[in-house]
């Protein structure tokens, strides 16, 4: 069970409440537009952002931190949704992550949403802080082609490219530093 709970339910684009992590800010800020995004990308290919769908998206983008399917059941809980069975918010995760619009972290079986609408096979380098949970995601190009290289020395076809860092974040690092 992991301990998340720190953020509560005030997971309104509250500016005013003093996020010491900026994570934060950077994730709920995106949350509107990415949802919006996704909606049309949606519509565009005949797919549906089903209520559900969007639900699940919309309670990742509340936080910063990667949840499990089971912290997000609660969280949609906290705004004022009805408990999900788990089989149907991992139904919704399958879509949302087959579309390139959540991550699976596999070191934290858990989710993140991604405001970048990643394709499945481009390389995403993930960066979990250990202390503040925060995730940061970045692309590389020369990482990017040097695993080609690699896998396909190997004769090997990607699925999926993510590689998962964990760690200090550049602020918990200052923080620790300084205590
Ligand atoms: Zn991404
Ligand atoms: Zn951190």
């Amino acid at each position: 069970m992991s301990k998340h709970a720190a953020h509560h339910h005030d997971h309104s684009h509250d500016h005013s409440h003093d996020h010491s992590c900026a994570h934060a800010h950077d994730h709920a800020g995106r949350a509107p537009e990415a949802i919006r995004a996704a909606e049309l990308w949606c519509q565009e290919h005949g797919l549906r952002l089903t209520p559900i769908r969007q639900q699940a998206l919309e309670a990742l983008y509340a936080t910063h931190q990667p949840l499990s399917a089971y912290d997000m059941i609660d969280k949609m809980v906290a705004a004022g949704a009805k408990r999900l069975a788990p089989i149907t918010v991992y139904r919704a995760l399958d879509f949302l992550v087959e579309n390139g619009f959540v991550h699976r972290l596999a070191s934290r079986n858990a989710f993140v949403a991604c405001p970048f609408h990643h394709k499945p096979d481009e390389l995403v380098v993930f960066m979990i802080c250990d202390h503040c949970g925060g995730v940061d995601e970045v692309l590389s190009d020369d990482l990017s082609k040097s695993l080609s290289v690699l896998t396909e020395s190997h004769g090997f076809a990607p699925r999926l490219r993510i590689i998962e860092c964990g760690g200090a974040c550049a602020h918990c690092r200052d923080q620790t530093k300084a205590a």
